[in-house]
Formats: structure tokens, C-alpha cells, sequence
């Protein structure tokens, strides 16, 4: 994770936002690293559009029994009910056109289903403020029986 969030922070510098990471290098999952690595750089690239100058991004990996949890947290305006069933669909985005390909979303759900994973939103995050969106990723825990 933190790679790739070093990734995000030299790609595009025209906005501060910073990333807290809170992972578990425990907390160890099944799968194609390259693939999930996307999945990271798709989830991370939303909170960063969504973010204000100044926001703040966090990651929390935490373990459930058999599988590990993945949350990416941001402080942006949230995501409305009305369109909360749609995103994860291709092509739709918010975005202007040549900002958002509206695939970024589409391709996490079908990456973490290949992993028998899930995925969902809770938006808004705070409640008091009615901003923030935080997605979870869950995939099947990696055990290293050596
Ligand atoms: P794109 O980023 O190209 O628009 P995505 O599939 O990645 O396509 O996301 C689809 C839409 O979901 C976005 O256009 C945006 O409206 C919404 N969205 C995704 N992540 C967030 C987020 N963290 N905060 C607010 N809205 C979001
Ligand atoms: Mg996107």
C-alpha cells in the first residue's frame, strides 16, 4: 500500500492531500498483487478527486476471521443515494468528460469478485457533517503455513 500511495503522491502534485496509512504489514491477502494493486490505485484516485486541498486520505487494513478488510477513507463530499447503485457500473462517472472514463469502479468490482472478495460504500462517512465515503474491500486472508 504504501508504494502505491507513494505512486499517487509523485503522479499528480497540482492538489495536497495527504494519506494516512494505518495497514497491518500482517494482514496478508490472496491474490494477483498486480491486480489488487489496481484496485488500490482505482480507490485511491477517487478519494483523491473527491478530496479538497488539504484532505485527508486513509487506508485501514483490519482482520475479520479468514479475511482481511481494506478501507479507504476520504473527506469529500460523499457520494448521493441516487447514484450510489450506478457506480460501479461502466461508464458512468460524474466527471467531466476526459476527466473520468467511468471504468475505474467497474474494474475494481470485477477484480475483487475474481477474488471471491467484496466490495462496498458508506457515504456519507460522518455522520455530523454529512461528508466522506469510505469503500471496503474484503478478501480471503493469505496464511502462511511454512
Ligand atoms: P471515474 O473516476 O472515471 O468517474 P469511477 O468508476 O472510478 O469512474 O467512479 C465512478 C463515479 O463514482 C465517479 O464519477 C464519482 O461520481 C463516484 N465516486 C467514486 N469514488 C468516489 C469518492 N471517493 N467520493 C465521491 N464520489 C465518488
Ligand atoms: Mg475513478
Amino acid at each position: 500500500a504504501q508504494e502505491t500511495i507513494n505512486l499517487l503522491v509523485l503522479n499528480k502534485d497540482e492538489k495536497y492531500v495527504s494519506f494516512q496509512n494505518f495497514c497491518d504489514e500482517r494482514h496478508q491477502v490472496l491474490g494477483n498483487a498486480q491486480r489488487l494493486t489496481q484496485v488500490l490505485i482505482n480507490l485511491l484516485d477517487n478519494a483523491r478527486d473527491a478530496s479538497e486541498e488539504g484532505g485527508v486520505i486513509s487506508i485501514i487494513t483490519r482482520e475479520l476471521s479468514g479475511f482481511i478488510e481494506i478501507l479507504i477513507e476520504d473527506e469529500g463530499e460523499g457520494i448521493p443515494d441516487e447514484i450510489k447503485e450506478q457506480i460501479f457500473e461502466p461508464f458512468f462517472t460524474t466527471k467531466e468528460p476526459g476527466v473520468g472514463t467511468g471504468l475505474g469502479l467497474s474494474l475494481v468490482y470485477s477484480i475483487i469478485e475474481d477474488h471471491h472478495g467484496k466490495v462496498s460504500v458508506k457515504s456519507p462517512l460522518d455522520l455530523s457533517t454529512q461528508r466522506g465515503t469510505c469503500f471496503s474491500i474484503i478478501l480471503p486472508k493469505y496464511v502462511d503455513y511454512t
